[in-house]
């Protein structure tokens, strides 16, 4: 693990930082954050020591921020950042070849909705049953994933009270509810 594809800074999503250490310690260099300028502000406000030059004995992580804007190149493998809209934030998605991950939405634009065409594994944020400000309900992920079309969609990011087989009765074709653990072949 070299990079890390952040969303946005929400604390479920951005306090493991500090766990990037072991990563930076093992490989006795850094590693290459990829975000939006949003997120990449509020890292260099939160987390400043992180963003150091090593020390000796390599104590804390090392991390480059990288703000991106659009598809880029990474150790070869190209990456696509989907802009989406979380209640008031400006949040990104990201699609790496024909996979895309969605988490935290409560809206995708159209000009991000002609990044998703031709997708054989969507990851979409499905928080609860009735909606949510900054988030997709159960119904409103479904409308999505009709219109996004991807071959294989797959819930993410559901609270305790989403129960994996009562919520997985009620899927279409062609849509699933993820759990801790499952692995996708792409
Ligand atoms: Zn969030
Ligand atoms: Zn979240």
């Amino acid at each position: 693990m070299d990079a890390v594809l952040y969303t946005h800074p929400h604390a479920d999503h951005l306090n493991g930082i500090d766990d990037l250490r072991a990563f930076c310690y093992v490989k006795q260099g850094a590693v290459v954050l990829y975000g939006n300028a949003f997120t990449m502000d509020n890292i260099t406000s939160r987390f400043g020591y992180a963003l150091q030059p090593p020390s000796k004995v390599w104590d804390k992580p090392v991390l480059l921020p990288e703000v991106v804007d659009g598809p880029f190149e990474h150790d070869g493998l190209s990456i696509t950042p989907i802009p989406l809209q979380h209640g008031s934030w400006p949040c990104l998605g990201w699609r790496i070849g024909n996979a895309a991950w969605l988490t935290d939405l409560s809206h995708i634009p159209d000009e991000s909705l002609a990044l998703l065409q031709g997708l054989d594994v969507l990851f979409l944020d499905c928080l609860n049953m009735d909606g949510y400000p900054s988030h997709l309900g159960f119904h409103q992920s479904l409308e999505w994933a009709a219109r996004i079309g991807a071959r294989r969609t797959v819930l993410i990011h559901m609270i305790h009270r989403l129960e994996y087989h009562a919520l997985s009765a009620l899927c279409p074709p062609g849509v699933e509810v993820g759990y801790d653990g499952l692995r996708v072949q792409l």
